[in-house]
């Protein structure tokens, strides 16, 4: 970018994608001004331990992305506890909750996602608590005592992830997930059925098909005690985790006029429809050419990626994101991963066993291969994803037999 040294970028989310975006800045030579602001108090940090290894033992500290003195040797500006309140596209400045003004040349949107809260009669009481934040986990941590009763609304991953490792601390857990199986949103019934026996065999209690009506607090103390489901259970709850999804945080580009539909739209090139605005993350809507779509992403990997490559586009570069998507999650010792995002398949093909947690699940659309979930099989996910990336949809056959190495797929 000519003459960089007077330019200002500012970056709205001192989240994982904020906290990836201003280092790639700087590692792509940017030296102009560089400021982040972030609503939470810590630095920026990566979030899948939250729901991890920071719940499984006290006292487990959730690391920095950065070490203390990377934000003053890199010369970039950090405004923490602060919320961006508003931006001006015509004066290009941010006005801030503290009251402060920052004019940028160009802007990053970062802002992630806010969680989904239930809005039904109890849903103030204490001890019912979303995860999001590490201030979410340690909350969580503290209420993870043996012998104590969690239920956690909603079978999705971070529900799961919480049921586990609530489990391991010697918790008795129930699941109330509305639909008919675990992970539905984002899994084929294969894999959800296959989760549902692993929690149910490490003693985890799931009620499916079940809705929460209202949570009753003890009158003492206004914490929960029981959480009433749909069918008229009544379950005892010493606490309540709901984790029923994410909305991306869209009120900052939606005030000010950007293009929104179900998250701050991009392009490729992560720009948004303000050519001095872009955005990465999970509150994007972005166009990956290599699914020939739009689509919204909940991971580590989009987080840390697109926001590399809208940092390095803001500094004049033109470089597509363009990945496979990939998630992955961990449940009482098992491993499971997807790479792609498939809308529709006609066709599953599986290495392995999947009720037996260790195998891949292959999801085919007219023979091309759309979709891979694998169970304790990190290593050949690497290879997997490597095919999907170039494209290749090796037979069937090979899909399927262990003997057949996916290195030589991809030759
Ligand atoms: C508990 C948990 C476990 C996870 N585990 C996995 C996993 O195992 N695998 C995986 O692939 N993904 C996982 N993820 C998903 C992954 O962490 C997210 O996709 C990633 O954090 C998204 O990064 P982001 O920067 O877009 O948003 P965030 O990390 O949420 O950061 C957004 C930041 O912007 C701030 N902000 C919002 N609005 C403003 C504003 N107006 N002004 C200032 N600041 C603002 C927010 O406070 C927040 O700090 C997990 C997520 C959670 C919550």
């Amino acid at each position: 970018m000519s003459n960089s040294s007077t330019q200002k970028f500012v970056v709205i989310g001192a989240g994982h994608a904020g906290g990836r975006a201003v280092e790639a800045m700087r590692a792509n030579g940017f030296d102009g001004a560089v400021h982040l602001i972030g609503a939470e108090t810590a630095p920026p940090y990566e979030r899948p331990p939250l729901s991890k290894e920071m719940l499984v033992a006290s006292g487990v500290e959730c690391p920095p992305m950065h070490p203390d003195a990377f934000y003053a040797d890199k010369d970039i500006t950090l405004h923490l506890g602060v919320t961006a309140t508003r931006i001006d596209r015509e004066t290009r400045v941010v006005t801030n909750s503290d009251g402060t003004q920052l004019s940028y040349d160009r802007l990053l949107l970062c802002g992630g996602g806010r969680v989904r809260r239930l809005d039904i009669p109890g849903g103030d009481l204490a001890n019912i608590h979303t995860l999001r934040t590490i201030d979410d986990s340690r909350a969580i941590e503290a209420l993870l005592r043996s012998g104590s009763s969690i239920v956690v609304i909603g079978g999705g991953f971070i529900g799961l992830e919480v049921a586990s490792a609530a489990r391991s601390r010697g918790c008795a857990v129930t699941v109330v997930e509305a639909a008919d199986r675990l992970m539905g949103r984002a899994l084929p019934a294969e894999i959800g059925d296959a989760f549902a026996n692993l929690h149910r065999d490490n003693g985890v209690d799931i009620r499916l098909n079940t809705g929460v009506d209202r949570f009753i607090g003890d009158s003492g103390d206004s914490s929960v005690r029981e959480v009433v489901t749909t069918s008229g259970d009544k379950l005892p709850a010493d606490a309540v985790i709901v984790g029923i999804g994410v909305d991306p945080d869209t009120a900052l580009a939606d005030a000010c006029g950007l293009a929104v539909n179900n998250g701050v739209v991009v392009d490729e090139f992560c720009r948004t429809s303000d050519p001095d605005i872009y955005a990465a993350g999970d509150v994007t809507y972005h166009f990956n050419p290599l699914l020939g779509r739009h689509v919204r992403l909940e991971s580590w990997q989009n987080a840390q990626n697109q926001a590399i490559a809208a940092a390095r586009n803001m500094c004049g570069e033109n470089e597509a994101f363009a990945e496979i998507p990939w998630f992955w999650s961990d449940q009482f010792g098992v491993n499971l991963q997807m790479s792609g995002a498939p809308i529709a398949w006609d066709d599953t093909a599986i290495r392995g066993d999947i009720p037996g947690l260790d195998g891949i699940l292959f999801q085919l659309n007219e023979e091309s291969l759309v979709g891979a979930i694998s169970l304790n099989r990190p290593r050949d996910m690497r290879f997997v994803k490597r095919l999907m990336t170039a494209g290749k949809s090796p037979p069937r056959d090979a899909l399927i037999d262990e003997a057949v190495a996916f290195r030589d797929l991809l030759k």
